[in-house]
């Protein structure tokens, strides 16, 4: 049994580390990444780097590696990768299951901005702050390029590119973060609004708690929509009972039940 998980978020490699803790006789498993990270960390398992050429590229990559099991792992805010897969799995006739970590919710305290695109957080941006930790991505940067008022702290994995805001300093670091870290980055720099992406996730939350123990507002970027009649679950635990249950069944891979154990309602 062949699966492919399409990666590049934890919970990918939470859901390779545990097939690969399982053991399961004969089952083979692939991890994909999209290759935006020089020195990504590598889960167990066979891996393939770079896109597929669209929905026909990753369909006809699930029909010659004799795909059976494909698992869209891939982050929240990767909206086109989702698609493809849902489009590519019916027409290759592989079943299909979505593994997304629940987004984030406000709490007491909060002072949240909800935006639906980076644009519209670049649009309410100037009225909530003058020093801003962005922490939506090197590659959304060109949404904040036009803002000459605010001073930006960008944090990001890889040294993002232009165009970018023209007053800012880059900050090279990835996840898990603390909140003692944040605290003090946010005091250090004197930051007094927060940019950041509905992630979701314990690794990124930590700059939430420390905005709201600061009472700073934070602009929340709404996450993309995903494709409808997916089944989704939010553990990487759920993900590796479907691929168990399929392997213990032996079923044909057009007998394997789509319901995972829990579905997750957005
Ligand atoms: P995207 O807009 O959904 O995807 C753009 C193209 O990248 C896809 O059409 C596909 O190319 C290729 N691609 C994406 N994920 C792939 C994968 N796992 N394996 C092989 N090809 C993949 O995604 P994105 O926002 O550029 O993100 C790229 C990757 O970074 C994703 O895998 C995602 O999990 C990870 N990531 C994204 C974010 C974010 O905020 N967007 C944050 C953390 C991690 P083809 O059409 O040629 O197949």
């Amino acid at each position: 049994m062949h699966v492919l998980i399409l990666g590049g978020t934890t919970e990918a490699r939470r859901l390779a580390e545990l097939l690969a803790a399982e053991r399961l006789p004969g089952l083979r498993v692939t991890n994909s990444l999209a290759g935006r990270v020089s020195a990504p960390r590598t889960p167990p398992g066979e891996l393939r780097v770079g896109g597929f050429g669209g929905v026909e590229g990753l369909a006809a990559w699930l029909r010659e590696h004799t795909v059976d099991l494909l698992v869209d792992a891939t982050h929240p805010f990767a909206g086109t990768i989702g698609f493809n897969a849902a489009d590519a799995a019916a027409t290759a006739r592989v079943p299909l299951l979505a593994l997304r970590r629940p987004g984030w919710r406000p709490v007491e305290g909060d002072r949240w901005h909800e935006a639906g695109s980076l644009t519209e957080a670049a649009a309410v941006l100037p009225a909530l702050g003058r020093r801003v930790f962005l922490t939506t991505g090197r590659l959304g940067l060109a949404a904040f390029a036009g803002l000459s008022g605010p001073w930006f702290l960008v944090r990001t994995v890889e040294a993002p590119g232009e165009p970018r805001p023209p007053r800012m300093e880059v900050l090279l670091d990835r996840g898990p973060f603390t909140v003692g870290g944040e605290r003090e980055l946010l005091r250090r720099h004197r930051i007094d609004v927060l940019v950041t992406k509905d992630s979701g996730g314990a690794a990124t939350a930590p700059k939430l708690t420390a905005a709201r123990e600061a009472g700073l507002p934070v602009v929340v970027v709404r996450r993309p929509p995903v494709p409808g009649g997916v089944p989704v679950v939010a553990e990487p635990g759920q993900a590796a009972g479907w691929v168990r249950e399929a392997h213990a069944r032996r079923l044909p891979p057009d007998q394997v039940p789509l319901t995972p154990p829990r579905r997750r309602s957005r």
